[in-house]
């Protein structure tokens, strides 16, 4: 028996037999030199995989929650196609050649920068360009073998559109070496209920094929081989925790009312109309984050109309429920082909509400344009902005709306406005922000905010496990901002990932909260655990241990500790 210790990526337990997965690098299959070619030949091929890949990118579609991935990767490969037609012709050089020299291209130009953050988007480039190289190289109708069927896989990385295809063959976990439990392959990976563990220290050789592997995400532990009597408990475990799980699915159309009577809402983050739609059928008491800067990412923004729109109908599903729209949060990791923004450090540069107030007419009056105009017929909108640092950007966007509103004639004083909690200054000065008059509700983000509280890029693998929103820094921070916000009247809702976290709730609850706004698939679980809290005892109980920690582990022990003993422990 051995153990390793790693990252959880996605919660769960499984047993299973291990399958090791090497990825076929297509990029290293392409010839190095192909002159003389028939070039109406090799651009009808590009042709062909475009449409090839356009086909397997809609085939996503009806799996993955994360559309806007799958949008901006259909933008990436187009692009990508379009350049090598021009190389094709222009040098007369192989349809395979002239992909693998535009991915070079751009992935010299991201790596030259030597942000992490690039190195992140250049997973999506190769993703692109493979696509493309599968269809060119006769590589597309590449049936992954059937022995990884019911598996858990063991593998060095894994890229997005693999991933979806063992998705088909249902596998039952995943066991990597590089990757971060914010990449696609998480994300998917939660939606999908597949637990996974990213281990820096993997050594896969020690990995035989059929193997026996349990894989417990909830404490980020891979166990080869296990003795009988540590089977044993796993498949007590494994057995408690799915059937737990499964109960709990009902809880979602419940109220989220505490023992003593304290409700909250449990809202729904979203990133496209269909999730909307998805989420109002789940138990979501409403929208609280519709992040719709992903309908930004494409060659150009979206119109005034199509964004009234999709406010519109997403409002109408949500009927009398709150739907918080964001304004588009663009800029750091959400940069959009059509504003050139060449910054050393896109996280600490023009994004969320400054770069709107820099390209106002572009951008931010369009939008608020449209905003309004679907205020008008439906008052269950709200507006929140994201990554204000300042109280004048505050100032300044109330004064833009009002503006706007007087120019079209709408009657804007029932808007109810809310700010964006990512970045210590204003959490530090929340005071001052209600004192303005103008903000009905803040919403803390904390992914966001725990980057900026502990100086550590939330897109970097390498300080993964640096990054952690229940690091005692972060909760002491959101305590004393929130304690603030609540004497000043604000309604006080959290939309990052911490509010999807059962272990986060006794917290959360005890420092006021009135909102989370959660992952879909996890309003079961947290209204679950509302259900069965105490405000008065959470208030007493846990904060005086929690914010007392020196560290993460600390804090889990108190909270998974608490959750045990009320028997509310779920995800360990
Ligand atoms: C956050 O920062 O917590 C947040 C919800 O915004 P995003 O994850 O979109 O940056
Ligand atoms: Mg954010």
């Amino acid at each position: 028996m051995k153990t390793y210790h790693g990252l959880p990526a996605s919660p769960g337990i499984t047993i299973a037999r291990a399958r090791k997965y090497a990825r076929v690098n297509l990029l290293n299959l392409v010839p190095e030199d192909c002159a003389s070619i028939d070039v109406s030949v090799e651009a009808s091929r590009i042709n062909h995989a475009l449409m090839e890949a356009k086909r397997r990118l809609e085939n996503m579609r009806s799996i993955y929650a994360e559309k806007e991935l799958v949008d901006a990767l259909g933008y990436i490969v187009e692009s990508i196609a379009q350049e090598a037609l021009e190389l094709v012709n222009s040098e007369r050089i192989c349809s395979s050649l002239a992909v693998k020299r535009i991915y070079e291209k751009y992935a010299e130009m991201l790596r030259s920068t030597g942000s992490q953050l690039f190195a992140f988007r250049e997973v999506d480039l190769r993703v692109a360009a493979e696509l493309l190289l599968g269809s060119i190289l006769g590589e597309s109708g590449r049936q992954l073998p059937m022995e990884l069927a019911d598996k858990v896989i063991i593998s060095e990385e894994l890229g997005i559109t693999e991933f979806f295809e063992l998705l088909k063959l249902n596998i039952k976990g995943l066991v990597t070496r590089s990757g971060g439990v914010t990449s696609h392959v998480a994300i998917v990976a939660r939606c999908n209920g597949i637990p996974y563990v990213i281990v820096p220290q993997l050594n896969i050789s020690d990995f035989a094929d059929d193997s026996r592997v349990i894989i417990d995400a909830l404490n980020g532990l891979v166990i080869l081989e296990p003795d009988d009597s540590t089977l044993k408990t796993y498949e007590v475990k494994a057995e408690n925790y799915w059937k737990a799980l499964e109960q709990i699915a009902k809880y979602a159309y419940e109220k989220a009312v505490t023992t003593d009577e304290y409700s909250v809402k449990v809202l729904c983050n979203v990133g496209n109309l269909e999730e909307a739609r998805l989420a109002s059928t789940l138990g979501c008491d409403g929208v609280g984050l519709f992040r719709i800067e992903f309908l930004y990412m494409r060659d150009k923004p979206p119109t005034v109309s199509e964004l009234r729109d999709v406010f519109e109908k997403t409002a109408s599903f949500f009927e009398n429920k709150p739907v918080v729209i964001r304004a588009p949060d663009i800029g750091g990791d959400k940069p959009v082909p059509y504003i050139s923004m060449k910054e050393n450090n896109p996280f600490m540069g023009l994004r969320g509400i400054r770069l709107l107030l820099e390209y106002k007419e572009d951008l931010f009056i369009p939008f608020i344009e449209a905003f309004l105009e679907a205020f008008k017929s439906h008052n269950n909108l709200k507006l929140l902005l994201p990554m204000v640092s300042r109280v004048s950007e505050v100032l300044e966007t109330v004064k833009l709306i009002e503006e706007t509103a007087k120019k079209m004639n709408i009657d804007d004083s029932n808007l109810e406005l809310g700010v964006m909690v990512e970045v210590p200054s204003t959490a530090i000065l929340i005071d001052k922000f209600a004192e303005t008059g103008k903000i009905r509700f803040v919403s803390y983000g904390t992914n966001d905010l725990t980057q900026y509280v502990l100086a550590v890029d939330r897109t970097n693998p390498k300080v993964g496990v640096i990054y952690d929103d229940l690091d005692p820094s972060v909760l002491r921070l959101l305590s004393f901002s929130m304690s603030k916000a609540a004497e000043n009247n604000l309604e006080v809702e959290v939309c990052g990932e911490l509010a999807s976290r059962q272990l986060a709730i006794p917290i959360l609850l005890s420092l006021g909260v009135k909102g989370l706004s959660v992952n879909y698939s996890v309003v079961g679980v947290v209204k679950y655990t509302v259900r069965g809290t105490s405000l008065e005892e959470v208030k007493k109980q846990v904060p005086p241990q929690v914010l007392n920690s020196s560290n993460s582990q600390e804090v889990r022990e108190a909270l998974k500790q608490y959750l045990s003993l009320k028997g509310l422990a779920l995800l360990g």
